[in-house]
C-alpha cells in the first residue's frame, strides 16, 4: 500500500495537471467535480452530489461513523484566468520571459487544490481492498475559498452524514511537516460608501465616497495587532467611480479580518464598524450634501476552532508524521477544517506534500519531489484513527 504512491509518482502528476486544467472557480465548480466523481466511480465507490454540488464517494458497505478525506474543488481564479499548466523547461507564461524550472510544475491552482484532489483520489485508489476502505468517506466540496465561505462544507456538516463523521481530514495546505489543528476565523465585508455623485468641478464640495473609503481604509491600517493570538486585517478589492472627472456614486471595499481567536476577532469586528462609521462622518464632516448612508453587507463568517493538541486525531497526525521522519508543527489556518470543528467533529488540515508556493496568485507552482511521503503521512493517519476508533467500538460493546 505504502509503496503505490512512488509506483504511481507520474500518474498521480498527470492527473493533478489534468485537474488544474479544469477551470473550477468558486461557484462554477461542475466540470472539475464531474471529473473527480468519475474517477471516484472507476473505483467500485458509490458517489454522488449533494444538493449544493460536494462530491461524496463512499465504499459499499461504509461505516456510519465514517473518517473523512476531503480537500475542495473551487480556486480562487475566475473563469478568465489561463490554467495550462506550465511544465519543466517550457516557456513560463506566469512570468514574463522565464522558463520553468527542472521539476517544477507553474500554473494557478496548481496546488490549491489540484495537488489536493490528486492526493484523495490516490489515496483512496491505495486504500481500494483495505480494511479502511469502508471506514473512509471521501469528499471534494464546493466553495472553500474566498467568498464560497465554506459552503460545501457547512452543509456538509449540516447534514446527518456529516455530524456523524468520526473525524474529518481536509487536505489543503503546503507545508509537509504543519498540522493544521486550529481554525481561523473570518469576518468578511463590503463596504459601500455612496453620494449623490455629481461633476468634479460644478458640484466640487458634494460627499465623496472615495475620501470616505480612504479615510477609513487609513484608520484601518494603523490597527496595531497581537503577534498572538495571531489575528491580522486587509482591505482586499477596492473599486467603484465612472470617470475622472467625476464625484463618485460608489466607491466600495472588500474586508476581511481574521484571528485565531474568536475573541480577538469579535473586538476587531466592532473596531471595523467603528471605523467604516468614522469614514463617512468624517467626509461627512469636510463636505456638504449629497452623503448616502453607507451600506455594510457581511459577505464572509468562519468559525474559529481548535481540535486539540492532545485530541487523538491530533496524536495520530504527530504520529504519523513521525513515521516518515517529519517533525510535526501545529498552525493556524482557515480551511474546511472549521466547519468541521464547529459542528463538533475533530478535524485537521493535512499537507498535499511536494513542495510548492505562492498560492491565491497566478505565480503558483508545485514541486512533486517527496509528495509520496506526504500521502504515506495522510494513509498512516487514516490507519491509526481506524483501528483506535475499532478498539473503542469493540471496547465499549
Ligand atoms: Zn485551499
Amino acid at each position: 500500500m505504502f509503496d503505490q504512491f512512488d509506483a504511481d509518482a507520474d500518474a498521480i502528476l498527470e492527473e493533478q495537471i489534468a485537474i488544474c486544467e479544469i477551470p473550477a472557480p468558486t461557484g462554477q465548480e461542475a466540470t472539475r467535480a464531474t471529473y473527480v466523481a468519475n474517477a471516484l466511480t472507476a473505483l467500485g465507490l458509490r458517489v454522488h452530489r449533494d444538493q449544493v454540488g460536494n462530491v461524496i464517494a463512499r465504499h459499499e458497505y461504509a461505516s456510519d461513523h465514517p473518517i473523512v478525506l476531503s480537500t475542495h474543488l473551487d480556486t480562487v481564479f475566475g473563469p478568465e484566468q489561463c490554467v495550462t499548466v506550465a511544465r519543466p523547461g517550457q516557456h513560463n507564461p506566469y512570468r514574463e520571459g522565464e522558463t520553468v524550472p527542472a521539476g517544477e510544475y507553474h500554473a494557478p491552482g496548481i496546488s490549491d487544490a489540484a495537488a489536493g484532489l490528486a492526493a484523495v483520489l490516490a489515496i483512496a485508489r491505495a486504500l481500494q481492498g483495505s480494511p479502511v476502505s469502508s471506514q473512509a468517506l471521501y469528499v471534494a466540496t464546493v466553495g472553500e475559498e474566498g467568498r464560497g465561505d465554506l459552503r460545501g462544507a457547512r452543509h456538509f456538516f449540516d447534514s446527518e452524514l456529516g455530524r456523524s463523521a468520526r473525524a474529518f481530514i481536509t487536505i489543503d495546505h503546503s507545508d509537509p511537516a504543519a498540522i493544521v489543528n486550529s481554525g481561523i476565523g473570518s469576518r468578511r465585508y463590503n463596504v459601500q460608501y455612496r453620494s449623490r455623485g455629481g461633476h468634479s468641478w460644478g458640484h466640487f464640495g458634494r460627499y465623496n465616497p472615495a475620501f470616505a473609503l480612504a479615510a477609513a481604509a487609513d484608520r484601518l491600517a494603523d490597527i496595531r495587532l497581537p503577534r498572538s493570538p495571531r489575528t491580522t486585517y486587509n482591505v482586499g478589492v477596492v473599486q467603484g467611480g465612472e470617470t475622472v472627472n467625476a464625484i463618485p456614486e460608489l466607491a466600495e471595499m472588500d474586508i476581511d479580518l481574521r484571528s485565531e481567536s474568536a475573541g480577538q476577532l469579535e473586538r476587531l469586528d466592532q473596531e471595523l464598524q467603528q471605523i467604516i462609521r468614522y469614514g463617512h462622518q468624517r467626509e461627512q464632516g469636510r463636505r456638504s450634501g449629497g452623503a448616502q448612508e453607507p451600506i455594510v453587507s457581511k459577505i464572509g463568517d468562519r468559525p474559529a476552532g481548535v481540535t486539540p493538541a492532545e485530541s487523538d486525531l491530533v496524536q495520530a497526525a504527530k504520529r504519523a508524521l513521525e513515521a516518515e521522519q517529519l517533525r510535526p508543527r501545529l498552525i493556524a489556518a482557515s480551511t474546511d477544517a472549521n466547519a468541521a470543528i464547529a459542528a463538533g467533529v475533530p478535524a485537521v488540515a493535512m499537507s498535499w506534500g511536494g513542495r510548492s508556493d505562492n498560492q491565491h496568485s497566478v505565480r503558483e507552482w508545485f514541486d512533486p519531489t517527496d509528495r509520496s511521503r506526504s500521502l504515506r503521512v495522510i494513509t498512516r493517519l487514516l490507519l491509526d484513527v481506524t483501528q483506535r476508533t475499532a478498539a473503542q467500538h469493540s471496547s465499549l460493546d
